[in-house]
C-alpha cells in the first residue's frame, strides 16, 4: 500500500505526520520525495547504508556530421535546443542544448535525420537509503541549481517495496513535483492547519488530487477552536477528517529539538495505527474525491 502525505504549502506538519506515521505502524517504509528540501531524515535519524547518483539522459551533438537542419529544435517541445547555422565563410555553426530545460524525452535524438545526436548521463542529485529501527528509509537530494525535481522523485519512488506500507513525504505545493510524488499512490493524506491560509492551500491541494482521482483524507495539525474552518469544508467536499494533532506545547518543544511526537507522547502510536485502519477501510470502500 502506498500512502502519500502532502500539503498545499510548507510548514503545515506534513513531515511530522509522515515520520510519526511510519514509526507507529508495522512494516513501514518512508520515502522522502521532497527532494529540494528533504528533512524527514532529521527526525527519523536513519543509518544510511547505500548512496547512488541520480542521473538523467541529455542529448549531445556530433558537430562533425550535423547539417544544422533545425529538425531537433523543431521537435523539442520544451525549447531546450537552439541551432545556429554556419554563416557563409565563417566556419561551423552550433547546436546549443539547455540542459535545465531538457525533459529527457529523447525525441531529438530519435528524429535527427543525420544520427548526429547521442545521449549522455547528467547527474541531478543523490539517492540515499538506510534504516531507522524497523523503518526502511529512502530519500533524494537534488543538486543545487538543478531546476527539475520530477526525474529524481521518480527515481526515489523506484525504491517502493510492494511488500511494505510505503509512506511518501511529498513536496509541498500543487505543482509538477507534487503530481510526480502522489501519482500511483493508493491514498493521499492532506495535512493542513485550521487557519484561513491553511484552508485556502488545502482547497488548492484537493483540486490537484482531484485531477488524479485518488482517495483522500485530511489531517488537521495544530488543531484548536478554529477546526470548524476545515471541518465545514471537509463536509461540503465529503472528504473525511481522519486525525487531529492538537496545538500542544509539548509537541512544539519536542519538534524544535528534532524529537518525534510518538517519543514524547507514545499514546499517539495507537492514533496513527487507527489512522492506518481508517485509510485501509476507505481504500476498500473506494472513497475518492470525485
Ligand atoms: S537534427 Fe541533427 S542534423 Fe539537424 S541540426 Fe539537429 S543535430 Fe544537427
Ligand atoms: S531530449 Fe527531448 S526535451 Fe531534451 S532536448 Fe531533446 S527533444 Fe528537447
Amino acid at each position: 500500500m502506498i500512502i502519500a502525505v502532502a500539503s498545499g504549502k510548507g510548514g503545515t506538519g506534513k513531515t511530522t505526520v509522515a515520520v510519526n506515521f511510519a514509526l507507529s505502524i508495522d512494516n513501514a517504509q518512508l520515502l522522502d520525495c521532497d527532494v529540494e528540501e528533504p528533512n524527514s531524515h532529521l527526525f527519523l535519524k536513519p543509518e544510511i547504508t547505500d548512496r547512488k547518483k541520480s542521473v538523467v539522459l541529455v542529448p549531445r551533438v556530433n558537430h562533425d556530421i550535423c547539417t544544422y537542419c533545425q529538425r531537433c529544435r523543431e521537435v523539442c517541445a520544451y525549447g531546450a535546443i537552439a541551432v545556429i547555422p554556419p554563416s557563409a565563410g565563417k566556419g561551423k555553426g552550433q547546436v546549443l542544448i539547455f540542459d535545465n530545460l531538457c525533459h529527457s524525452c529523447g525525441a531529438c535524438v530519435m528524429l535527427c535525420p543525420e544520427k548526429a545526436m547521442f545521449e549522455e548521463e547528467r547527474e541531478t542529485g543523490i539517492i540515499e537509503t538506510g534504516k531507522a529501527g524497523k523503518v526502511d528509509f529512502t530519500h533524494g537530494r537534488l543538486n543545487l541549481k538543478e531546476a527539475m525535481s520530477p526525474p529524481l522523485i521518480k527515481q526515489v519512488k523506484k525504491g517502493i517495496n510492494k511488500e511494505k506500507i510505503s509512506i511518501i513525504d511529498s513536496p509541498p505545493g500543487t505543482s509538477c513535483p507534487v503530481i510526480a510524488s502522489v501519482k500511483g499512490a493508493d491514498f493521499v493524506l492532506l495535512v493542513t492547519e485550521p487557519t484561513p491560509f491553511g484552508l485556502n492551500d488545502l482547497k488548492l491541494a484537493v483540486e490537484t488530487v482531484k485531477t488524479l482521482n485518488l482517495p483522500v483524507g485530511i489531517v488537521i495539525n495544530r488543531s484548536c477552536e478554529n477546526d470548524h474552518l476545515i471541518e465545514d469544508y471537509s463536509k461540503r467536499e465529503k472528504i473525511p477528517v481522519m486525525m487531529k494533532i492538537p496545538f500542544d506545547r509539548n509537541i512544539a518543544v519536542a519538534y524544535s529539538k528534532g524529537i518525534n511526537i510518538v517519543e514524547v507522547m507514545p499514546e499517539y502510536m495507537e492514533k496513527f495505527k487507527g489512522l492506518l485502519n481508517l485509510i485501509t477501510s476507505r481504500i476498500a470502500g473506494k472513497g475518492g474525491v470525485q
